[in-house]
């Protein structure tokens, strides 16, 4: 225990559920390998500590008011929180390293490095201040790591207005995304001054850091991995997905999930189930929840669809599907508020999954063999669906048709026809190899040795 406490690391997650989930679990990875861990976060969508008894959680202001921590501009939130938390974070390290004598404690703490996501953009200097080296986590696959940076430049090159004609031709620095999705990430007018200037923040508080720790692999990303010195010169850890490492599995959801989800699909065929899950943030029209709904009716498949709560605009919940919609399904439909993803995955009876293709839940269905079907809304969704179809070929893009025939056909095509059996060896294939790379003597695997040999040198 001794040995423990000399090797403290502080992890600084930004409070996005997707964000949190490979915060949490990396540590969890490093506690596994003999560091202490604290855990700093903002008051907004604070961990559940209670789920994680063996590490500290300190836990600073954020001075978001209620109605900005329920907006749903998430680059607003991202840059209030940005500008209210320096001061906090400096202060709740002081307290760290420095405690008092109300702690009942006299060392000073020695911490080996901070870790904070990349969308942290004012850490550098705090920890430099400190003396303490800092890595930075990337919560994405690197290629959108390396391309978004592009933004602001690609942007000023005169790249918008984009004609009808080239919306499905590849962006030749940001491959394999099409022209219209880039249209997509590039932002709304009102919106695009605050990212490119974020965007930049990124890459200069990214640059002077110790080394960037990659949520990915070198089987799912070895193109931008090879790329990336010709931007940074410090090293890159991909240690494959958080999740599939060996340690003991904790839940990190800011919300409950519905434990209801695993009996049901005990009593399902295995494979019947499609798997509907738009992620933590993803908002929908109601006309476009009302097409979902229709389209997973009439495919006549069996599902299980989380709608969370608040996420159909104007509406606390599914109110507005059609009376006896729920009746009418007869047993065949299950929603729910929030679900247990990972189990649900990993359940035999599921089928495929229809997802907004979030990095997490891409990575989650890739290691469990469940073909997808892409529906992207922003930011790095968009790129992550076009491996999904065009790169890896392990799913059926929805092309942003939120429309009943289309969820439909998708639905069957993907479970029902022959071509669902070619996609679901193609995944089976990529699975294999995202495992192993986390097996002793894999690339994930040796990645992570490096990381806990370069903390420990620190
Ligand atoms: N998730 C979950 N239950 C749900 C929906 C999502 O546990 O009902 C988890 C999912 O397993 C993933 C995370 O929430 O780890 C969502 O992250 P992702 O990057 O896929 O999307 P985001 O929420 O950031 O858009």
């Amino acid at each position: 225990m001794e040995k423990r406490n000399e090797r403290r690391v502080i992890l600084f997650p930004l409070p996005l559920q997707g964000c949190i989930n490979p915060m949490l679990q990396l540590a969890k990875i490093l506690f596994s390998r003999g560091f202490s861990i604290t855990i700093i976060h903002t008051s907004f969508n604070a961990p559940k500590s209670l789920d994680h008894p063996l590490f500290t959680f300190s836990q600073i202001e954020d001075g978001l008011s209620e109605t900005q921590t329920k907006s749903r501009d998430v680059l607003l939130q991202l840059t209030l929180l940005n500008n209210n938390c320096e001061k906090p974070l400096r202060e709740g390290l002081a307290k760290l390293i420095k405690p008092d004598s109300d702690s009942g404690t006299t060392e000073e703490m020695k911490i080996s490095c901070l870790i904070d996501d990349s969308g942290w953009v004012f850490t550098q200097s705090v920890a430099e201040s400190f003396n303490i080296p800092r890595l930075v986590l990337c919560a994405y696959k690197f290629t959108f790591f390396l391309g978004h940076l592009l933004v602001p430049q690609i942007r000023r090159e005169g790249f918008l207005p984009l004609p009808d004609s080239e919306a499905e031709e590849l962006v030749p620095v940001f491959p394999p995304l099409r022209k219209k999705d880039l249209v997509r990430i590039m932002g709304k007018s009102g919106q695009v001054e605050q990212l490119d200037s974020y965007l930049v923040k990124i890459l200069e508080t990214t640059k002077p850091a110790s080394g960037i720790i990659v949520m990915s692999c070198e089987e799912l990303d070895q193109d931008s991995l090879a790329e990336s010195h010709k931007v940074f010169n410090f090293p890159i850890f991909p240690i494959g997905p958080s999740h599939i490492h060996d340690v003991p599995a904790s839940s990190s959801s800011l919300f409950e999930p519905d434990q209801s989800c695993i009996p049901w699909l005990d009593k399902r065929e295995t494979r019947s189930v499609l798997y509907v899950s738009l992620g933590s943030i993803v908002t929908l029209t109601e006309s476009e929840f009302l097409e979902i709904a229709c389209g997973l009716k009439n495919s006549d498949l069996a599902f299980l669809w989380v709608v969370r709560p608040g996420s159909v605009h104007g509406r606390d919940w599914i109110e507005s599907l059609p009376l006896g919609f729920i009746e009418s399904l007869e047993g065949k439909g299950k929603i729910v508020k929030w679900a247990p993803q990972l189990d649900i995955l990993a359940h035999r009876a599921t089928g495929s999954f229809l997802t907004h293709n979030g990095w997490n839940s891409t990575l989650e269905s890739i290691c469990e063999g469940v073909p997808m079907i892409s529906l992207p809304f922003v930011w790095d969704q968009l790129l992550n669906a076009r491996f999904i179809s065009d790169v890896w070929r392990i799913g059926i893009h929805l092309e942003g048709r939120i429309e009943r025939r289309e969820i439909e056909r998708a639905v069957r095509r993907l479970m029902v026809e022959s071509e669902g059996d070619e996609i679901r060896e193609r995944i089976k294939v990529l699975q294999d190899e995202v495992r192993r790379s986390v097996k002793r003597g894999g690339s994930s695997s040796r990645s992570l040795d490096e990381l806990v040999d370069r903390i420990s040198s620190f």
